[in-house]
């Protein structure tokens, strides 16, 4: 068994249009890096986090800590592990730089153990370290990061995960203002109440781009990813993002929403060359803005976190 290992922990899109709270995927082009060693003091020691100093590095507070003691307590392990990370997703960015770690977190130290849980068991624990991050229980994120693809997170109690493998020439671009949109801000905007014909609609999409994504129809995919309730309420929080959805259609995506709460934005393509059309219209909308800003282009992850 071996005392270290490193691995690749991907961002990821959740909500994905019309599936709030349901629904996610992971991506490929940007992630953390983490490091885990065996230690024999049977602690988990967190470095501070490279580039992010503001993170907690106490295991009790950095999600990479709390989904690891889940997975030592339901083992009953007293082993110790030293993390290191590198922290390319920035908090707060909307495409799940805490659900990274946690995610990342899970996997290494399982395979460090001789790998005792599945995939699909890890999530669990992942969901666990997210939770003091966010202080809500939700694996929207956590379940692609871990697992790759598509994730329908289809109830909780118990955790029900439908993984989706990714069409194959899906492709995805998210723009990242560097601007910061607190979750808990980004909810209280919500109104507790749908009507009925906007819940319709909504559930209409969400069964279509099921459908879209099990029978590798984009052009399905492209015209369910419309969100009636969540998306309209949210939009005033993202520059320009009216003219950004607008010339991205226009450069061909086939759907475009918020990711996440929020404020990064992604539109989904179905091959590279539209996907980089797509990356330099988001360029040009944001380029006369003062903000400054990142942009990802990227296929959906296949298998979410990766041993390196
Ligand atoms: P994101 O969706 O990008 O993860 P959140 O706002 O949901 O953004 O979570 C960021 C919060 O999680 C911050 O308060 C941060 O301090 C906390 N956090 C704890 N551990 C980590 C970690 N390892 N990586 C990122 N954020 C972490």
């Amino acid at each position: 068994m071996s005392e270290e290992v490193k691995v690749f922990a991907p961002g990821s899109v959740s909500n994905v249009g019309c599936g709030f709270d349901i629904l996610g995927f992971a991506i490929d082009g940007i992630g953390d890096e983490m490091i885990f060693k065996k230690n024999n003091e049977n602690k988990i020691r967190i470095s501070p986090v490279n580039g992010y100093e503001n993170l907690p590095t106490d295991p009790k507070k950095n999600v990479a800590g709390v989904a690891i003691q889940a997975l030592l307590n339901d083992l009953g392990s007293d082993q110790g592990f030293d993390v290191e990370i590198v922290k390319n997703i920035k908090p707060g960015s909307g495409i799940g730089s805490s659900a990274a770690s946690a995610a990342g977190a899970v996997v290494a130290v399982n395979e460090l153990l001789g790998s005792p849980y599945s995939r699909m068991q890890l999530v669990d624990f992942a969901m666990i370290g997210e939770e003091v991050a966010s202080g809500d229980i939700h694996a929207d994120n956590v379940a692609p990061a871990t697992l790759g693809g598509f994730c329908l997170i289809r109830g909780y109690n118990p955790l029900d995960v439908i993984h989706i493998d990714p069409p194959k020439d899906l492709w995805c671009v998210v723009i990242h203002p560097q601007i910061e949109i607190k979750t808990k801000e980004s909810r209280e905007l919500l109104s507790p109440e749908i009507p009925l014909k906007k819940a319709i609609r909504q559930w209409g999409n969400v069964a279509g781009l099921m459908s879209g994504l099990y029978t590798s129809n984009y052009e399905l995919i492209g015209r369910s990813l419309e969100d009636h309730i969540v998306e309209p309420q949210r939009k005033v929080l993202i520059p320009e993002f009216d003219e950004l959805k607008l010339s991205v259609m226009e450069a061909g995506a086939l759907g475009c929403s918020i990711s996440g709460s929020g404020p990064s934005v992604f539109a989904l393509a179905n091959c590279k060359d539209t996907a980089d059309v797509i990356a330099a219209a988001m360029d040009t909308v944001f380029k006369r803005t003062e903000l400054d800003y990142k942009i990802y282009v990227s296929k959906v992850s296949e298998g979410g976190v990766k041993i390196l």
